[in-house]
């Protein structure tokens, strides 16, 4: 299985991936690769490091730069590790994308859609769990210095919001929306409800 997490910042996605990789290794016993977006390879770090670490990107480069390093992610990564069995959960994929990109940045959906699609070969999640939180009480839970998008306006992380639960809303049978405003063991059982539900786990 590819599993996807996405969500705002500070939502607590790479707790949640952690808790669910240790359960569905124990439940498998196949073996469980966990990895995140942007950054989980090589170039990826080094493009990570170049987006959100650099004064001003221009919006179509940043989408740019996003889609490469998914593009990397999934030919090194994610499909080696699904051909070979693993079950993969990836801390953010393309939907983050559509949401930053064409949403908080207002590229608009085709172009955004299509450079993702055409860099990972149309590889989509089994399924996509939507940790659903308000941007302010996000914000609150965050330690250590915001990076230049956790530094983004309130209409930013609003639009955002927006995109992912109408890309939730418009395609059920792939998503999973969990609210993220409880505690943490209580939003990985409903996590591991809701995809059991989906998944043959
Ligand atoms: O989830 P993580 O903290 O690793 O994300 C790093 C940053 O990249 C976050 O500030 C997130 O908002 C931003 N991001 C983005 N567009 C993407 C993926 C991540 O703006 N497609």
């Amino acid at each position: 299985y590819f599993i996807s997490f996405e969500g705002g910042d500070g939502v607590g996605k790479s707790t949640q991936v952690r808790l669910l990789g240790d359960w569905i290794g124990e439940v498998t016993g196949r073996e469980v690769v966990l990895t995140r977006e942007p950054g989980g390879t090589p170039l990826g770090a080094v493009l990570r490091e170049a987006v959100l670490h650099g004064d001003h990107v221009d919006p179509r480069a940043e989408a740019l730069l996003y889609a490469a390093d998914r593009a990397h992610h999934v030919a090194t990564l994610v499909r080696p590790a699904l051909e070979r069995g693993a079950v993969v959960i990836t801390d953010r994929y393309l939907d983050s994308s559509i949401a930053y990109q064409s949403g908080g940045r207002g590229l608009g959906d085709d172009g955004v859609e299509l450079i993702n699609r055409w860099g990972v070969q149309d590889l989509m999640p089994d399924a996509t769990v939507l940790l659903d939180l308000d941007p302010h009480e996000a914000a609150a839970r965050r330690t250590g210095d915001p990076d230049r998008l956790e530094r983004a306006g309130d209409e930013f992380h609003r639009r955002t919001r927006e995109t992912f639960l109408s890309r939730a809303a418009a395609e059920p049978e792939r998503w999973v929306v969990v609210d993220a405003s409880g505690g943490v063991a209580d939003i990985q059982s409903q996590v591991r409800v809701d995809l059991a539900a989906r998944l043959d786990l």
